[in-house]
């Protein structure tokens, strides 16, 4: 299926029109070509060529949850949205925090091959915290694990954090944290602010974020390693990554789609499809985080697609499960935040969404240029069409997206992983 393709008229990046060969899984060629013989051509008038996507968040829920979703459908909605790689989270059932569980991810992924699947891995035991888990065997594993997080929870004790960070330094692995103090937000359910207030809701801090995301840029500092913190939700959690940065300690950071959009006043519906871990925060936090990946201080764009079925979802708002949908929309979602806004190019969409997680990931072969002699992973994007998102016609399999309804700008058209189309016309090849 790899064979010759003829990609006419793509803008690399968002630049001028021209024509990109694919051959044996590599970009042959940018530049005028005739068809070479044998070629299957794409007409690619106006859209925009960008670096296969690169996610360090998704919950792919399998093994364990297979009625939220499985890799098989989590990974093609992954290539739908232009993801050629996702690293899967550890919170699934078993926990991936052995060996043999991330290997068995590993290979669903490689079975269903519609994108690369790196698994991350538990950094406590069971997600226990209490224990570290055994991460140089799965960092020495086929699935060679480098990205260790608990995510879904925090790993609140100082001691085993410090312990995490300097067990990945032997290997060059990164602590991803879920960073939420737990005992300040015992019971809560939306961002602590006007809005929890109005409508009686437990208030979620900012600072039970900004607490822990202070607290480890020191600790990595003090031991000299790789801390990566997940979705940041607040203002002041940027100026905290901005000020850590600035010493030139090794802290990089990732923004959601949905914390780039959508503010805390939505909840005024009561509908838990806008309850997710970190909260939805105000106008003013949404403003600072979209600053914070135009200048950098952000490094890049994760989903954290975290699909719930409906009986967990649908409820009343105390008791639904946490988290939304967000592999298929997240391009969208960026174009619509960030660069139809004028704070980010094409090009800059590329190093957010691609080139920093692949080095944040530790992934050779990923998030690479468009260029000759590259592997040929890469996505089509029309940013002049637009509709309405309709989860129904979703390849995940559930249907908890915060942005059901709502009128957003793009569509990829096809996704490209090593030469071999995972998407054409907008649909799984
Ligand atoms: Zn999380």
């Amino acid at each position: 299926m790899t064979g010759t393709w003829l990609i006419r008229g793509a803008r690399p990046l968002g630049g001028e029109p021209t024509s990109i060969v694919v051959r044996d899984g590599l970009i042959d060629r940018i530049g005028a070509a005739t068809k070479p013989a044998g070629a299957q051509v794409i007409g690619a008038d106006g859209l925009i060529a960008l670096p296969g996507l690169v996610d360090l968040h998704t919950h792919l829920r399998e093994p364990g949850r297979e009625d939220a979703e499985t890799v098989e459908t989590g990974t093609q909605a992954a290539a739908l949205g232009g993801f050629t790689a996702v690293h899967a989270m550890a919170n699934t059932d078993p926990v991936a925090d052995t060996a043999g569980v991330v290997e068995q991810i590993w290979r669903l992924g490689r079975q269903a091959g519609h994108c690369d699947v790196h698994p991350v891995g538990a950094v406590t035991v069971g997600l226990g915290g209490t224990r570290l888990a055994e991460l140089g065997a799965m960092a020495d594993s086929a699935a060679r694990v480098r990205v260790f997080s608990d995510d879904g929870r925090c790993v609140s004790d100082a001691v085993l954090m410090r312990r995490a960070l300097e067990y990945v330094k032997a290997f060059g692995g990164v602590i991803a944290q879920h960073a939420q103090e737990p005992r300040l937000t015992d019971g809560a359910q939306l961002n602590e602010g006007e809005m929890s207030a109005r409508l009686g809701l437990t208030g979620w801090p900012a600072v039970a974020e900004e607490a822990i995301i202070a607290r480890d840029c020191l600790l990595a500092a003090h031991v000299g390693s790789a801390l990566h913190v997940c979705h940041v939700s607040t203002a002041g959690s940027v100026e905290i990554i901005r000020w850590a940065k600035g010493k030139g300690w090794r802290v990089t950071a990732e923004v959601t789609p949905h914390h780039l959009l959508l503010t805390d006043s939505l909840a005024a519906s009561y509908d838990p499809v806008y309850k997710v871990n970190p909260p939805l925060r105000t106008a003013a936090d949404v403003a600072a985080l979209r600053e914070g990946l135009a200048d950098g201080t952000i490094d890049c764009v994760a989903t954290d697609h975290a699909p719930h079925p409906v009986e967990d979802k649908e409820t009343e708002w105390d008791t639904a499960a946490f988290g939304m949908t967000g592999l298929e929309t997240a391009l969208r979602v960026v174009q619509e935040a960030m660069v139809d806004t004028g704070l980010l190019d094409w090009a800059g969409v590329a190093d957010r969404m691609s080139r920093r997680p692949a080095v944040i990931g530790r992934l050779p072969g990923a998030g690479g240029e468009l260029a000759a002699g590259q592997p040929a992973s890469l996505t089509l994007y029309d940013p002049t069409a637009r509709d309405t998102v309709n989860p129904a016609t979703h390849a995940s399999r559930s249907r908890n997206s915060p942005f059901t309804g709502m009128d957003l700008p793009g569509r990829v058209v096809a996704t490209f992983l090593r030469g071999t189309p995972t998407v054409l016309d907008g649909k799984i090849a």
